[in-house]
């Protein structure tokens, strides 16, 4: 049985909390896409945990926790998050490396940063990981899987092939240092070391693992509104953020994923640019910055303050309708509980008209926000188990909610922790 846990809206939902939790009952959880650009944040009975690149089922000992093809692997990076989970306490994990991820290369870092510094106010907002850089090369057909680290004549004329045209663009396009192929292929030697223990022919592995009944997660990263098809292009993240590409990034038949679990926050955030209808700004959205998640609404990747908005139905809709939503998990309820009414976004107005249907990017940037406002609960619901314990004024919240997007909202996580949820 394969599962999907994906975003609704723009990241930074939750899907980390509940990822975690679904996987007590999971044999495999699975990062599919998206590099080490966005992070997760779990607490748990070790700690407090940033994780960019494993999954988050790391923390149990039954699970075996696997970087799919489709992820933008950062070798250094995950060699740095295993160590540090492990001196923190944790089993040492199960992780399993697919021998066709990419590898992000040095100067793919480089790259992004030199691209935002050409691009001045007019930059996409990345986190400089390096994530635009890699897709395209990937795509371009001059990307590293890992399994070519284990070539060294193959990866030695490769290297020498784009080292030359790299070193055109650094020259004359950027005006900075160019690479040097000896220094590059030591580092993806010592790349090939740190990585070397978890390579796997990760779609063999998972055919046989469902052919045994095991139950395997998807954790995606982003969400719907960052996918490059259907997302607020070019406002996007470089690699599909749908649970359709699932199957792709981890290499599995698409009809084997039977559940998708669609996180939506309860009320919004987003980091980057782009449009963002329900935004909301000074007191209004610092409160809420301050309130939200667990310590507030900073970047787990850069710590950059997020931006806040009220609960978007048409984002909301659209997002879930785009992953195939099964099952809506509405996360961080307990931080609205300070609040005496509740703003929700439940249209659009573009060119004096209001639609309930998200729009492409030219008209969302005109479309403007119409509000309906909700009574709030004014209490702390944080350890409430079942969903008739919810004061009347949540459980409306969470029903109107649930009628204008149209999908079912089975979990509701009034708090960080494992045990933090209702289900329905
Ligand atoms: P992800 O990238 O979608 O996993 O989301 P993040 O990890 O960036 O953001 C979720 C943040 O909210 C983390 O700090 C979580 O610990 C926290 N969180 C998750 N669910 C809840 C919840 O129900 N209540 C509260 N207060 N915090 C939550």
């Amino acid at each position: 049985m394969v599962k999907a846990v994906v975003g609704a809206n723009w990241g930074d939902e939750g899907k980390g909390k509940i990822t975690d939790m679904l996987a007590k009952e999971a044999d495999i959880i699975i990062r599919y896409q998206g590099g080490a650009n966005a992070g997760h944040t779990i607490v748990n009975s070790y700690g407090k945990f940033a994780l960019h690149t494993l999954p988050s089922g790391v923390f149990y000992d039954h699970t075996t926790s696997i970087i799919g093809n489709g992820v933008a692997l950062n070798i250094p990076l995950l060699f740095k998050e295993i160590q540090s989970i492990v001196e923190k306490g944790v089993p040492t994990p199960k992780i399993l490396v697919s021998d066709r991820a990419q590898i992000v290369m040095p100067y793919h870092i480089l790259f992004d940063q030199y691209e935002e510094e050409r691009l001045g106010k007019n930059s996409f907002g990345s986190t400089k990981s390096g994530i635009a850089p890699f897709y395209s090369d990937k795509y371009a057909k001059i990307g590293f899987q890992v399994s070519e680290l284990f070539d060294e004549e193959h990866l030695q004329k490769k290297v020498e092939s784009v080292v030359e045209q790299k070193n055109i663009i650094l020259e004359y396009l950027y005006h900075k240092p160019t690479l040097n192929v000896e220094e590059l292929m030591k580092t993806l030697l010592e790349y090939r070391e740190m990585v070397a223990p978890y390579v796997e022919d990760v779609s063999l592995f998972l055919d046989k693992a469902i052919k045994e009944g095991k139950t395997i997660l998807l954790e995606g990263q982003l969400g719907t509104l960052k996918d490059p098809d259907h997302g607020i292009y070019p406002m996007v993240t470089s690699s599909s953020t749908l649970a359709a590409y699932g199957a792709i990034g981890a290499g599995i038949p698409p009809y084997e994923i039977k559940q998708i679990i669609t996180v939506c926050k309860a009320y919004s955030s987003a980091v980057g640019a782009g449009a963002f209808v329900s935004e909301i700004f000074g007191e209004e959205a610092d409160e809420l910055r301050r309130r939200g998640g667990d310590g507030g609404e900073y970047g787990a990747t850069t710590g950059r303050p997020r931006r806040m908005g009220w609960f978007d139905c048409v984002a909301s809709k659209y997002g879930c309708r785009m992953q195939g939503t099964t099952d809506v998990a509405f996360t961080v309820l307990d931080v609205l509980g300070y609040l005496d009414e509740i703003p929700v976004c439940i249209g659009y107005e573009i060119d004096g008209k209001v639609t309930t249907d998200f729009p492409v990017t030219h008209l969302l940037e005109k479309a403007k926000p119409v509000f309906e406002v909700l009574p709030g609960w004014k209490c702390d619901i944080r350890g409430i188990k079942k969903y008739e314990d919810l004061p009347e004024n949540c459980r409306r919240y969470i029903e109107f909610i649930e009628e204008r997007i149209g999908y079912p909202i089975t979990m509701i996580s009034n708090g960080p922790g494992r045990e933090d949820i209702v289900y329905r």
